[in-house]
Parts: structure tokens; sequence; C-alpha cells
């Protein structure tokens, strides 16, 4: 648990009453950035797709629950198999990872024979089960700069972190056609009314955002294009007090604790995701008192979804 975060009052008896289910069940928290602060407070490990996935993997406990999307249970199960994985809303989705099924990239794969599939980690395991290399924000350019040049290269599922990756990296990589909605909605006009407004502000800007495939922004001298676990980072390395953050809201809950002295200013202040609002407080202790959602991916699933995403994890 955060320990340095306040608990209000009212809230306590249900921390405490999860803190002692979580001990009778040998569970660990899992949540991502983006889960409600309250979920923040009650996790053990709080992180981005990559560190969850790791975390995942490296557990000795028996139960792990998933305070995310139904995408990263999947994963968390297909590393860790002989591990119980609960979600606590069953129906907790994501637009982007439900913009492309296993059917849809067999299919594309046909017409691309030769491709070689480079897919983002928010997709469902029967999409990984068709890819050759999983990736993240964090290590998406990595993976693709040690592929062959003239490799021909099929990115799903989203279309503005493909963009933005074939302009950093020069590769010219065919794109599936569906993007995240609340990062679609950083568009560069707001950005730029956001840095005229704020000139001594440094921008961080998650690179699923539709606006980091705009030569523009690329070039600007405020804007610092990266992962989540690249903007919780960066304040650190840098002068400045003040910082735009281009991402979903609830990364903003851990900037705001982790430097208590900065600014930080929401691009997306309305648009946050609600996929990742939907899982409560009442929802994670309920998990861990019934033992539910389980999430199971069928082992013949799981022993070809497992190969692109131990490949991402080896490189790093
Ligand atoms: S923020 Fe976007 S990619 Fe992340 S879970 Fe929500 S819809 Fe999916």
């Amino acid at each position: 648990m955060i320990k340095e975060v306040q608990i209000p009052k009212e809230r306590k008896a249900l921390f405490d009453e999860i803190e002692a289910l979580k001990h009778k069940e040998n569970a660990i928290i899992l949540a991502h950035y983006y889960a409600l602060p309250e979920l923040q407070v009650a996790a053990d490990f709080l992180g981005d797709s990559l560190a969850l996935a790791r975390r995942a993997g490296e557990t000795s406990a028996d139960v792990i629950v998933f305070c995310g999307v139904q995408f990263m249970a999947e994963t968390a199960s297909i590393i860790s198999p002989d591990k119980r994985v609960l979600i606590p809303v069953k129906d907790a989705g994501c637009s982007l990872a439900e913009g492309v099924t296993g059917k849809d990239l067999a299919q594309w794969k046909k017409l691309h024979p030769k491709g070689l599939v480079v897919s983002y980690v928010n997709t469902t395991a029967d999409v990984k089960a068709e890819t050759d290399w999983c990736v993240t924000s964090s290590n998406a350019l990595k993976v693709i700069n040690q592929l062959p040049n003239d490799q021909e290269i099929l990115f799903c599922p989203d279309k503005n972190l493909g963009k933005y990756l074939n302009m950093v990296s020069g590769r010219n990589m065919e794109l599936w056609d569906a993007s995240c909605y609340v990062h679609a909605e950083l568009k560069t006009a707001k950005l730029k009314q956001l840095i005229e407004e704020h000139p001594e502000a440094e921008c961080l800007i998650h690179p699923e955002s539709i606006c980091c495939s705009d030569q523009e922004i690329l070039d600007h001298p405020h804007c610092h294009i990266g992962s989540t676990s690249f903007i919780m980072n960066y304040p650190a390395t840098s002068d400045k007090e003040t910082f735009i953050v281009g991402t979903e809201s609830g990364a903003i809950t851990e900037l705001r604790r982790r430097y208590p002295n900065y600014t930080f200013i929401e691009a997306l202040p309305e648009n946050p995701c609600e996929h990742m609002k939907q899982t409560k407080l009442e929802d994670l202790r309920d998990a861990l008192l019934y033992g539910r959602y389980e999430v199971k991916v069928p082992e013949d699933l799981r022993k070809k979804a497992i190969i692109p995403i131990e490949r991402m994890l080896q490189i790093g």
C-alpha cells in the first residue's frame, strides 16, 4: 500500500478490510496509473503496462488482483498461468484493444505474407497469438529499431502510436486503423494553446496522442514524448517546476503525489478513460472477498500468446 497518502476517515474501514483480505488470500494488488486515486492507494504496485506485466511475472503471491482493464489481466494470466488472476469489474474493456481481433489480424497477415506483426500490448490474447513481437509505449522504438531495415512490419492496433513510431524510426510500417479514444483527443491546436498559456512549462506527452504524429510537436523545444513511466520520471530530471501533462488524468494523481511542490496542468481533464474508472474500491474488496472475476486464458491460446510477450520482456 502507498503509505504516504492520507486515507479519508470514512474509507478507512474499507481499506482495512481489503488489507486483511489480501493477507488472508496471499494476494497482490496491481493497479495501472489510470486507476481511480483510491485504488492507486490500495495497490501494492502501481505502474504502466510494461511494469505491471513484469511484476505479474515476478510475484510469489497466489492471487493477482488487477485494477485495470481486461487485456492487462489477460496478459498477467498469460505470464503467470499458475496464479489466480482476478479483475474486479468483469466488463472493464479497452476501446483500443477492441479495435482489432485475432481474425482481423490473420486476414491482414494473408495480405502481407512477408510482414512481421508488431502489436501494442493493448490487445486481446487472440491478437497476441497472431503476433511476432509485443511492445508497450516504453519499448516500442527499441523493438522496432532492432528489426532488419528491409523487414516489412504490420503494426497494430494504435494508428497514432504507429504514425509517431514511423516518424521517429524512419520506418514505413503498415498501420492498423484503431486508436485510444482518450489520447485521440489531444490535438496539436489544443496543446499549442496550453503552451501559449503556460510558456514556462514543459510538455510531457504520451505517444498514443494524435498530436505526436505532427512534426511541429516533435520539433517543439518544450515537448517531450514518452510512455507513462517516462512521464512519471521526467520531472525529477528537469529544472522546471511546471508541466503540461498530455495523458490520461489518472497519471496526474501519481505525479502530484511524487512531486507535491510542482504544478501539473492536465491537457485532457475532460476526457478520463471510462474503462479504467469503472473499478471502485468496493469492487476490489468484493474481488478479494468472493474470488471474482477470474481471468484465465485457455492453454492452447496462452502457449501462442506468451511468445511475443516473452520477446518483449527480454528486450526490456
Ligand atoms: S486509456 Fe485508451 S488505451 Fe488505455 S484503457 Fe483507456 S481506452 Fe484503452
